[in-house]
């Protein structure tokens, strides 16, 4: 409950200000919302599979809206920007990793992946454990400290020191491939801790390893890999890791247990045996749009600074393995944050005072791959101007009337007195992350914008009255399954609330005299965008 006390001291500024020019406020409308949930998480819709016929209809079903809506085309005269991927998974053969002379096949103590690079692999090359694999010194991270690792495969622990701030940690942690391949690294394995084993038993794992994985493919017609000199990986368990630590420095059971102490950082060694990978991998290519569309500002001076507003298009499609329901409807995830951004379209393109600065609207696919979609779109904009703030929308839980939001990256930029103001207006609290473990703020498109140095914003429906019960009931139950679907009990009206907070939210966005910027302070402004114009962060939210 960082800044909950402040947005509503500042609740009454927006109304003498950047709200109160405007007259009219327009109406959202639960029918609405469900209308578009309806229709785009029916089974006819095959749930909206990157690169297949329900996700086209869905994308047709967004074009027409936003036409409807009279927006503009974004995508040099096209609602589409297609998106070229490349789909790899294994091969038939066997997939094994053999260590100290012993081979575990894929799915037993180890997962493995595809490559997208190398159809056929065996590579060998002596491990080195390199503690949490985080180097990031400025954020007290050091594992690779007097530790050489060119041309081995480095042993990493999963996820982030016990303590560590949770929005950081997520970071660090998907950049971990990253850091290995700059100290010169082959290969990258990844050794479950016991927090994280109990957090997704083992076998849950193996259940989630989907057969194939997706990267997109650049204008050079290569597989986009973030760490392309590690060549390869692997999730090692039970047995696996036993006999990776079998005659090391330190046994396995002592490095675990040194890992869950708080602020725990056991430190890397040299690991006995060497580890091999052999792996065959089958690819290939397909596409699939962005759904792209402009209302351009009103004010000459800024409309070509833009506010994008995203939600990702796309779910699971159908596995015809299932037994009974095989579609994956995705009515949550994420048809509930399409509707809303459909419905705050609606709200900007009809109102009688458009926004200042224009509005870029994107459905995004291919999230439920990997955040591509959204990361393609970031590294090849559709619009000539600047994106300066993201406001993204994935998986709002509209079960319930939430009387609270937890706003993922609003403390880290100037959005944070924005959102305040726009749920004070609405008497929404702010809360805290509750589920700091799951590390949401970099599991979710606008991760991709951050990570080119642009504020966002992501809300999340609270845990305050029965949230916690609803969103916790629905993670176990419903989410990526196909019972999340429209005959769920949801709550429209919680539909229009949502769509009228981040109407608001990109609105003040759009009208405010200056783009957002980060705090001097904050992690993400200094990493990300190092260089661009920064703001002292007020003193009512300083950062405990
Ligand atoms: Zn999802």
């Amino acid at each position: 409950m960082r800044i909950s006390f402040l947005a509503v001291a500042l609740g009454c500024i927006s109304i003498t200000g950047a709200l109160g020019a405007q007259t009219a406020e327009p109406e959202f409308s639960a029918d609405r919302v469900r209308a578009h949930v309806e229709f785009l998480a029916d089974d006819a819709l095959e749930g909206r599979n990157a690169g297949e016929r329900g996700y086209e209809v869905a994308a047709k079903y967004v074009a027409t809206r936003f036409q409807a809506l009279g927006l503009k085309p974004a995508a040099a005269g096209s609602w589409y920007q297609q998106v070229p991927f490349l789909e790899y998974g294994l091969a038939e053969a066997p997939a094994t990793v053999t260590i100290a002379g012993r081979a575990f096949r894929n799915r037993e103590d180890v997962i493995l992946s595809g490559s997208e690079a190398e159809a056929q692999q065996s590579v060998e090359a002596p491990v080195v454990f390199a503690g949490y694999g985080l180097d990031a010194p400025e954020a007290g991270f050091n594992d690779y400290k007097g530790l050489d690792v060119r041309g081995k495969i480095v042993a990493v622990l999963s996820g982030f020191p016990n303590g560590t701030p949770s929005e950081m940690g997520a970071h660090l942690s998907s950049e971990k491939r990253r850091m290995a391949e700059r100290h010169g690294a082959i290969g990258m394995v990844t050794i479950l801790t016991r927090a994280d084993e109990e957090r997704r038993p083992w076998a849950r794992r193996v259940q989630m390893a989907g057969s194939t994985n997706m990267t997109w493919v650049g204008t050079d017609g290569r597989p986009y890999s973030a760490a392309p000199g590690i060549r390869v990986g692997a999730t090692l368990g039970g047995a696996a890791a036993e006999a990776l630590f079998a005659g090391g420095k330190r046994p396995l059971a002592a490095v675990l247990a040194e890992a869950d102490r708080p602020g725990g950082k056991p430190g890397g060694f040299a690991l006995k045996p060497r580890l091999k990978v052999d792996r065959q991998s089958v690819n290939r290519r397909l596409t699939s749009p962005n759904v792209v569309a402009v209302l351009p500002g009103s004010d000459p001076a800024l409309a070509n600074e833009y506010v994008l507003l995203m939600a990702h298009l796309d779910h699971d499609g159908v596995d015809p393995k299932l037994e009974g329901d095989k579609v994956y409807n995705g009515a949550m995830d994420n048809a509930a944050g399409t509707a809303t951004m459909l419905e705050v379209a609606r709200a900007m393109a009809t109102a009688s005072l458009r926004p200042r600065r224009s509005i870029l609207f994107a459905a995004v696919t291919a999230e439920e791959d990997g955040l591509l979609g959204s990361e393609y779109l970031a590294k090849h904009p559709v619009v000539d101007g600047k994106i300066v703030g993201v406001v993204n929308l994935d998986m709002p839980v509209l079960l319930y009337d939430f009387s609270d939001v937890i706003a993922f990256g609003s403390e880290h930029s100037t959005l944070g007195p924005i959102v305040a103001r726009a749920a004070a207006g609405m008497n929404v609290a702010l809360s805290a992350d509750p589920l700091p473990q799951e590390g949401l703020f970099t599991r979710s498109d606008h991760y991709k914008f951050v990570r080119e140095g642009i504020p966002s914003v992501f809300l999340m429906t609270g845990f305050a009255g029965e949230g916690k019960k609803q969103f916790n009931d629905f993670l176990a139950t419903h989410y990526h399954k196909p019972t999340d679907e429209p005959d769920l009990p949801f709550n429209w009206n919680a539909g229009a609330k949502f769509a009228r907070l981040n109407y608001l939210i990109a609105r003040e966005i759009a009208n405010a005299a200056t783009a957002p910027v980060w705090y001097q302070d904050s992690f993400f402004g200094r990493t990300m965008a190092p260089a661009a114009p920064k703001a002292e962060r007020p003193m009512e939210i300083r950062q405990k």
